[in-house]
């Protein structure tokens, strides 16, 4: 039997505990869903308050030159980068995940122009069907559905299809895609691998690069902190840069914005991603979050992360609470960041939590999602949510 004095002891003895002092969070709050919104970094406000009392407020329109705005997308692209296994020039922060993915969905697709098809996940997050949908009826393609399964994606690749677009992280079960296998799979039927990496940057290890991943998008308000609605990420291999045409042609992704020429030409390198003035106040509160992350490493994160499931996982078959079933991977290597469970009346369990105070995800109509956010949770934090959700539903 696990005990409540072993959880404190294993936090005693846990490399990343001081990391919890970097984030505000409520007193006796258990929070569960840093895997939809992170929790807010203690330098995150006054961060802010220095960007708009003295950035803006004293510089004005100085500020562009003074203080980096406009290279903001580029330089926390580079940050996001490491966090992903991308090497310098190749990751843009700005626009939305759902804006991201039609930029590299189409240029991934004008980058095999005699092939018809773009294949992705039936299951997939529904933002990214409808702008695969989008992209594919603008481009002339036809979009094939498949199931979340190597064998069915192998049956769907051929010399027909251009691109392929998948979820690293799937946002219910949490189940794990093998990046290296499927990337190398795609590439042998001749067609580009485009990743959404949105519950997996800032959780796990992602290496971009050494996997040959053609284009990547993510969120950086999940597990990588940065606040509501804070701008996406978009990811274009080098290799690529040169060649490809990404459809929103601002002035913001042009070679020389400040000369005001009357045609497009697309800057070098993570640039030419961007589309117009950068969100400058939501791009911000990245500076605070990132600098946490450069004070640990994805490993790091990813061996408490997986500490800290498995020991839910533990005390949940321990306890065995009537009517609740895990319905994410066992298999912890198989495993994101966060842990799904199905209960027929998820709706009420979620509920019964939060007037505990503990905050976690519900996906109706059974699913409630537990986000293992590895900064800032503890395993005593974990213990008290397994003895919460035995004691509701009357184990
Ligand atoms: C959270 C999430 C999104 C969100 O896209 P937005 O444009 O930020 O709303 C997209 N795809 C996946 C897989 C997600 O988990």
């Amino acid at each position: 039997v696990i005990t409540r004095e072993q959880c404190a002891a294993l936090d005693a003895v846990d490399p990343l505990a001081h990391f919890r002092r970097y984030f505000d969070l409520p007193e006796g709050l258990i929070y569960l869903d840093g895997n939809s919104l992170g929790a807010l970094p203690v330098t995150t406000l006054g961060g802010l308050n220095d960007l708009v009392a003295n950035e803006w407020g004293r510089s004005l329109i100085r500020g562009w030159r003074d203080h980096g705005w406009w290279e903001l997308p580029v330089e926390l692209g580079e940050r996001i980068g490491r966090l992903v296994g991308a090497a310098p020039g190749q990751v843009a922060v700005g626009d939305s995940t759902s804006v991201n993915l039609f930029k590299v969905l189409v240029a991934a697709l004008r980058l095999r122009p005699e092939r018809r098809v773009l294949v992705s996940e039936a299951g997939n997050f529904p933002t990214d069907l409808y702008l695969a949908s989008s992209a594919a009826e603008l481009l002339g393609v036809e979009l094939r559905l498949v199931e979340r399964d190597p064998d069915q994606l192998r049956r769907a690749l051929s010399d027909e299809v251009g691109a392929v677009l998948l979820t690293h992280v799937d946002y219910r079960s949490a189940a794990i895609l093998d990046m290296a296998a499927t990337t190398g799979m795609v590439h042998d039927a001749g067609a580009l691998m485009v990743f959404d990496l949105c519950h997996s940057a800032g959780a796990l290890p992602v290496e971009l690069d050494a996997t040959g991943v053609d284009f990547a998008v993510g969120c950086t308000y999940k597990y990588l902190n940065g606040g509501p609605g804070s701008p996406a990420f978009a990811y274009a291999a080098a290799r690529h840069q040169a060649s490809m045409r990404q459809p929103l042609t601002g002035w913001g992704g042009h070679a020389r914005p400040f000369d005001f020429e009357p045609a497009y030409e697309a800057a070098t390198g993570a640039a030419r991603l961007s589309v117009g003035t950068p969100s400058v106040l939501s791009l911000a509160p990245l500076r605070s979050s990132l600098e946490i992350f450069e004070r640990t490493s994805t490993s790091e994160l990813r061996m408490k992360s997986l500490g800290l499931s498995e020991l839910l996982i533990a005390l949940l078959d321990e306890l065995d609470p009537p009517g609740l079933e895990l319905a994410s991977p066992r298999a912890a290597a198989m495993r994101g960041s966060h842990l799904a469970y199905r209960c027929s009346d998820a709706r009420a369990l979620h509920a019964a939590l939060e007037e505990r105070e503990i905050l976690g995800d519900l996906r109706p109509p059974d699913l409630l999602r537990l986000g293992i956010a590895p900064l800032y949770l503890r395993h005593v934090d974990i213990y008290d949510t397994a003895v919460a959700i035995a004691e509701i539903l009357g184990a």
